[in-house]
């Protein structure tokens, strides 16, 4: 065994990895960018190396300063997690050219899987189905519109290096072929610089289900079951959780063995998972399962296999690694109860999803039987722009699915986090909910419950406003008050004190507040005899201080309240409504400006695309009018809050 580890990643991975590998005896190095100096990972290893500036590209995808790091520390093994380098062949390769052992499959195993269409080839030739499309050469728009002609619609237009659910769209008329396309090459050229693409047959109800296999160097492949990863949204997992539901021995038999078929294909070595989609709108068949692609790391959803395998997936990685063969064989392997993961993620739910960005006031993870928290971040963190959001995730495991549902509920339930907005009232509701309950199960869930899910713009919360009016207010008083007490002679004068005496008897008043971004005048009152203004509130809201704001928790919703000098306003105009100006949600780039100006738009239009963390984020019109000013131009890079346009009543 190894007596030493870098981990060329950051966050809860990283951590995860770490983890086993101290346990395991091994000296665990990390590396870590500008923007990662306090992070856990950090922190957690035995010793770490600063590789670089804040953007991935120029710090934890840079192999060259990755390889130093490593050579410095005397590092043996490189575990790469997931993203990052971990699928990237040139990488493996530099890595055993440097003597240096890569945790990861044969490079020529991942240069075989890493492209969607080369993977595909080779599942048909190892007699593993795959989706009906086209996944040839020609990239001509004419030919590919003729191709998904053929394939009948929907269907789909797949980045072929595409991970991640990006640079794919789903067509339903042909009129939206072209942009459809030109859209989701834009977002494969800037996410993985290669925009070619396959065309495929869109599954309807399409299920997701994946095999997780396991190879050593012995030739020994066996497969760990599957995970059931159909809670998507725009393609990208939300819940994941094994074994799937519906699950019978003789399909598991069909789609164990042509997992494994495929990774034998590839002379696989180490964890991999095969992806598999099947038809949601029926019952689980033998016959009725095709193959995707091949992703040849560890998953972020591996957790759940390793909480019904009792397994340590990351241990087995470094055994195989290191040589050694698998220790059990096919048949020694066995599901134990029911297990399902929930991604945590810094995005707002409310506003399309927008990953959201910024410092961690409170974040209290869950703890209890069955739950397990995977996290890389903690309180007084902070999420950075640069890499994604995910706060954490939150595993739980039960003897039934409905006991590990039920588990990961109250686990969400007592979820606290205060700064970034976040998915914890979506995850909520998404477990509870009746379709996904009874094992309905497909991809579309999600995007068809949107308003149950609380998914939806939604007005401010009012009453959280006054809560945190009145919070600040008794701030600001209570801070007045120990200044006149610290000057006063008499310490116990009854003048001096701010709480608890008021000879005015009940109080109240208006004052100007920023309540998410809207400028508000807010009617507050407090009974004076009973308790300082703030304890007189709302009982079900909890207020966390933010450096002079406060952010208010109530009904799992953020509401961040900031006082305005009432002598810069005029109090009766302010009306909670929008300003017309259309800022950037988060820093990225301006890819698209949709209108010119004079432009006249309807509320909710499509005004601008904002691409961040390799994503395309529509900005849209907050009212009807005439687009009257544009602040910004395409290819530039805006920050969070940046003013791009200005819609005029
Ligand atoms: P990525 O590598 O970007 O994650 P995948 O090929 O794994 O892309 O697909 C991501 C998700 O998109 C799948 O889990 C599934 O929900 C959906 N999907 C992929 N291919 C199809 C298809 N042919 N029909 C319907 N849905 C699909």
């Amino acid at each position: 065994m190894f007596t030493s580890i870098l981990i060329a990643n950051r966050g809860e991975i990283a951590c995860r990895v770490i983890r086993t590998a101290k346990r395991m005896g091994l000296r665990a190095i990390a590396v870590y960018s500008e923007a990662d100096v306090n992070a856990p990972h950090v922190r957690m290893a035995d010793e770490a190396h600063l590789i670089g500036p804040a953007p991935a590209r120029e710090s934890y995808l840079v192999a060259e300063r990755i390889l130093a790091a490593a050579r410095k520390s005397k590092a043996q093994c490189i575990h790469p997690g997931y993203g990052f380098l971990s699928e990237n062949a040139e990488f493996a390769e530099a890595c055993a050219a440097a003597g240096i052992v890569f945790i990861g499959p044969p490079p020529a195993a991942i240069r075989a899987m890493g492209l969607k269409d080369a993977a595909k080839a080779l599942a048909e030739k190892a007699g593993v189905p795959v989706v009906p499309g086209y996944h040839g050469e020609r990239q001509d728009v004419e030919f590919l519109k003729k191709r998904a002609e053929n394939a009948g619609l929907p269907v789909l237009i797949k980045a072929i290096a595409g991970g991640g659910g990006k640079g794919m769209r789903r067509v339903d008329r042909m009129i939206d072929f072209a942009d459809a396309l030109a859209s989701a090459r834009r977002e494969a050229k800037s996410a993985f610089g290669d925009d070619r693409v396959l065309i495929e047959k869109y599954v309807t109800t399409p299920r997701h289900i994946e095999f997780q296999v396991f190879g050593d160097q012995h030739g020994n492949v066996v497969h760990l079951f599957e995970r059931d990863c159909s809670m998507q949204r725009r393609h990208q997992k939300v819940i994941e959780e094994a074994p799937a539901p519906g699950m019978t021995k003789a399909v598991r038999a069909a789609m164990g063995a042509a997992a494994v078929n495929a990774a034998k294909s590839v002379g696989y070595v180490g964890a991999g998972t095969v992806e598999f989609i099947v038809d949601g709108s029926r019952a689980l068949r033998p016959d009725g399962f095709w193959f995707m692609e091949m992703n040849t790391r560890l998953q972020v959803e591996h957790p759940v296999t390793e909480e019904i395998t009792g397994l340590d997936l990351v241990e087995l990685q470094l055994r195989v690694a290191a040589g050694e063969p698998l220790p059990f064989m096919q048949d020694d392997l066995a599901i134990h109860g029911h297990a399902v993961e929930a991604r945590l993620y810094a995005e707002d739910p409310e506003k399309g999803f927008l990953p959201s960005t910024g410092k961690l006031y409170a974040l209290n993870l869950p703890q209890g039987d069955g739950v397990r928290v995977d996290a890389g971040i903690e309180e007084g963190g902070e999420v950075s722009p640069y890499y994604d959001p995910m706060i954490a995730k939150i595993i739980a495991h039960g003897e039934t699915r409905s006991e590990a549902l039920d588990r990961l509920s109250s686990a969400l339930k007592s979820t606290i986090v205060a700064g970034p907005k976040t998915n914890i009232s979506f995850l909520h509701r998404l477990i509870n909910d009746a379709g996904f309950r009874s094992e309905k199960l497909d991809t579309g869930l999600i995007e068809r419950s949107l308003e149950q899910l609380g998914a939806v713009e939604q007005p401010v919360d009012t009453a959280a406003a006054r809560v945190g009016a009145l919070s600040l207010i008794a701030d600001s008083a209570a801070a007045r008050a120990r200044q006149r007490a610290a000057q006063s002679n008499e310490k116990n004068s009854a003048w001096d004190v701010w709480c608890g005496f008021s000879l005015a008897g009940p109080l109240s008043t208006t004052v100007a507040c920023d309540v998410e971004g809207s400028r508000m005048a807010i009617a507050i009152g407090w009974d004076g005899r009973s308790a300082c203004p703030g304890e007189t509130v709302d009982a079900s809201a909890r207020v966390i201080r933010a450096d002079g704001q406060v952010i208010v928790l109530r009904n799992g919703r953020q509401t961040r309240v900031t006082l305005i000098d009432p002598l810069d306003v005029d109090l009766t105009a302010l009306d909670g409504a929008s300003d017309g100006v259309v800022k950037s949600p988060m820093h990225g780039k301006l890819i698209a400006l949709l209108v010119e100006a004079g432009a006249s738009v309807e509320k909710g239009q499509k005004l601008a695309i904002v691409e961040a963390m390799k994503m395309e984020h529509a900005l849209t019109a907050p009212r009807a009018g005439t687009v009257s000013a544009i602040m910004a131009i395409p290819g530039q890079q805006v920050a969070e809050g940046a003013k791009i346009l200005t819609v005029a009543e």
